[in-house]
């Protein structure tokens, strides 16, 4: 009998069918994901948004730079009918401003001081595409972070002050956001200067993973300290403050001012919806509702908001 060679048996023992099944693996691997979430978070820049998130075009188009649309109205407001407040001639809505807006109204002129103007976030989670967003972010909102710091007067009485911003990752909370935060609490402690933080904010920024939930109970240990020292906080609580915000520094005002319409809560509308599998009442989650069910003091207008800020500040004043 005639012994096989090596070759022969390695051949035997290489099943045949292996190459077509090792391709079958691939392309089963390869098979496209169809979640819209999980498409939107491969694709944060927004280049290849899923229909889920895209929103209807509604109303008549924008002729030119020197129009813009109302997004509550529907109605194309002409740029120089918006005062510094900017307030929808046509329906009262308030536009979101920038700290720069914000400080122009709010504090005296001249007396903001900038703290921590420098500080930039590192990317800690090595999110892809990270530095390329906030590099967007900061030419965009011509800051360098989602909130500015410092300390002014507001008809004479001293502050200090934090104004989130819209315009940078939609206010997210990173480290350096809650850092900033923080460090103006710690500095008002140790000037014994009350505070006020205007919040605007879509949440915990998710580049930045747990670090940004860290954040939550950072501030609200820093407010904490603030409030031992028998010191004034007031959050002014601006369209929209959402997620971690809401659920740490915006709520734990001493006196606690929103302006009206402004979406506040935590979990968004839908996703609320979804869970209790319930119609939701009417003007859920906005200023009115909140100051019905308690979670807001008061509802100010914009063009009143620096008189009555004054004037809360007067009446705490601590008497030397
Ligand atoms: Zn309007």
């Amino acid at each position: 009998m005639k012994l096989p060679n090596l070759n022969e048996i390695k051949n035997r023992l290489v099943p045949a069918k292996q190459e077509p099944v090792q391709q079958a693996q691939k392309k089963k691997k390869k098979k496209k994901r169809t979640s819209p979430y999980l498409d939107y978070m491969e694709h944060p820049k927004g280049k290849e948004k899923s229909s889920f998130i895209k929103k209807k075009k509604r109303g008549p188009a924008i002729p030119d730079d020197n129009w813009v649309k109302c997004k509550k109205c529907m109605n194309l407001v002409y740029k120089k009918d918006i005062t510094e407040f900017k307030i929808c001639p046509n329906c009262g809505n308030h536009f979101r401003m920038t700290p720069a807006e914000r400080i122009k109204i709010t504090c005296d002129p001249g007396s903001f001081e900038e703290w921590d103007a420098g500080l930039s976030t590192a990317d800690p989670m090595g999110y892809p595409d990270y530095d390329e967003v906030i590099k967007t972010a900061q030419e965009k909102s011509g800051i360098r972070e989602a909130v500015v710091t410092g300390k002014c007067t507001i008809d004479g009485n001293p502050t200090a002050i934090a104004i989130m911003d819209s315009h940078f990752m939609m206010g997210s909370m990173g480290s350096v956001v809650g850092e900033k935060i923080t460090r103006a609490f710690e500095r008002a402690t140790n000037a014994e200067l009350p505070i006020i933080v205007f919040t605007v904010s879509g949440g915990a920024r998710m580049q930045e993973g747990i670090i940004s939930l860290m954040q939550m109970a950072k501030v609200s240990e820093a407010v904490a300290r603030h409030d031992d020292a028998g010191l004034l906080y007031i959050t002014v609580i601006t369209d929209p403050t959402t997620g971690g915000v809401t659920a740490s520094f915006a709520m734990l005002g001493d006196i606690i001012i929103a302006e009206p319409k402004a979406l506040i809560g935590f979990a968004g509308q839908r996703v609320i919806k979804a869970t209790i599998n319930q119609d939701l009442p009417q003007g859920f989650q906005r200023s009115e509702f909140q100051l019905e069910h308690g979670f807001v003091d008061r509802i100010i207008k914009r063009e009143n908001l620096k008189t009555e800020l004054a004037i809360i500040l007067e009446l705490h004043k601590k008497q030397g």
